[in-house]
């Protein structure tokens, strides 16, 4: 067995791990960091996306801010939305200039790898039997790697293997006290290659629990929403996931939800509202139905959020071959072509994605000073 030493043994190259390693490497510090897991599986392991502004300081602090300064996203806000209304919270206003950054941590980790490759101290991946031994008088990490067994003597060990690692239970009894509280859901995640329908993270609360509007890049969704703790992932392909009703329509007619979704956009607010319905109403299918339903909901909130206006009618009328819906609003209006640029604020692409898929097509009327109307005709035979 090959015996080494150091002054920290570092198990678990995350990025606690890695930061951990940069931090005592800039101090002088002799470190040799571990990780049981293949280079490639480390930088590729999808995970957290935000990094909260006192973790963008101390990276830059320690000359390896290079990437999240130029690739990461920064943003200044956030939106909360609940009971059918967005709210934007201005961060930076409200702390003097702080923001968090939307930053993979598979990049965050690349830069640290990155980072220690450069000093030349040891970094091992691929170590296997990893365990630690001697804690409370001579510590001691003993692995295999390349075929050979070794022993490292170190003044310290820093166990940032994460939870499911082999430092935490190797902690003597006595010596750990755990603090933990267990919330009875869990979150699905959702990676998807679509470029960001909002600028700014939307965290929700709705009738089926939370859900978080998220991105990576200019090109990469990140999407989180509220499942069963046990649930099985076999449960979500694509399919259910696209056919995820709005609980709005459970148990109710679409008339019946319009007029809820648009109730409460208007809620607390000077503006009236009202449905028509014209034609004889005619069951159309789930997914007319709850595509046609969040498009009139993305028009009603962009008409309060973006149009102050005091009207907003909504129409919606059945013919032999389609059922179309409009919103009208006598508010300030706006160039349509200039909203089709700037999707993340009025959500134009994402309704006009909505009309595609249920094979209808949806047009905008606005001039600035003269109202807005949406309408979106689907067929429904
Ligand atoms: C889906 C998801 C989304 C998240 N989103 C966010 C977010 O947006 N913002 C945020 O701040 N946080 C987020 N987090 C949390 C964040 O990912 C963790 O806090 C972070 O990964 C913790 O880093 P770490 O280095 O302590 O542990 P880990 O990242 O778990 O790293 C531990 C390392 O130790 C290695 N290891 C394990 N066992 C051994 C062993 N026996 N020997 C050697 N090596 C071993 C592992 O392979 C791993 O590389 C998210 C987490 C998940 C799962």
């Amino acid at each position: 067995m090959a015996v080494h030493t150091t002054q920290v043994g570092i198990v678990g190259a995350g990025p606690a791990g890695l930061l951990l390693g940069h931090l005592l490497h800039l101090n002088g510090i002799d470190s040799v960091v571990l990780e049981n897991r293949p280079r490639d599986y480390v930088i590729d392991r999808v995970r957290a996306g935000v990094l909260e502004q006192g973790t963008v300081d101390l990276l830059m602090a320690m000359g390896v801010g290079a990437g999240v300064e130029s690739r990461g996203l920064r943003h200044d806000g956030l939106y909360i939305s609940f009971q059918g209304r967005r709210h934007r919270i201005d961060m930076a206003e409200l702390t003097g200039g702080r923001a968090i950054t939307v930053y993979g941590q598979n990049e965050v980790v690349r830069d640290l790898i990155d980072a220690r490759v450069a000093t030349a101290r040891p970094l091992y991946f691929e170590a296997e039997d990893v365990s630690v031994a001697g804690l409370d008088t001579t510590p001691v990490i003993r692995y295999r790697h390349a075929g050979a067994d070794h022993e490292l003597r170190c003044d310290f060990i820093a166990g940032c293997d994460g939870f499911h690692g082999i430092c935490r239970p190797s902690i003597p009894n006595g010596d750990l006290t755990i603090y933990e509280r267990s919330y009875p859901f869990g979150w699905l995640g959702i990676l998807a290659e679509v470029e960001p329908s909002s600028e700014e993270l939307v965290y929700t609360y709705h009738e089926r629990g939370f859900a978080l509007f998220s991105m990576r890049s200019p090109t990469v969704t990140r999407l989180y929403f509220q499942v069963p703790p046990d649930e099985s992932i076999d449960k979500w392909t694509d399919d259910a996931i696209w056919d995820l009703r709005t609980p709005a329509l459970e148990r109710r007619s679409l008339p019946h939800a319009l007029r809820e979704v648009g109730a409460r956009a208007v809620a607390d607010r000077p503006v009236s509202f009202d449905v028509c319905v014209k034609g004889a109403p005619q069951s159309c299918s789930p997914a007319v139905e709850q595509q046609l339903l969040l498009i009139c909901q993305e028009a009603l909130t962009n008409a309060v959020r973006h149009g102050s206006p005091r009207r907003i009618d909504v129409e919606l009328e059945y013919g032999p071959k389609q059922v179309s819906v409009r919103v009208s609003d006598d508010g300030r209006g706006f160039d349509p072509a200039r909203a089709e640029q700037a999707t993340g604020h009025y959500g134009v692409v994402s309704m006009r994605e909505r009309a595609a898929q249920v094979r209808g097509r949806l047009t905008i009327a606005s001039k600035p000073g003269n109202g807005t109307r949406v309408e979106a005709v689907v067929p429904v035979v």
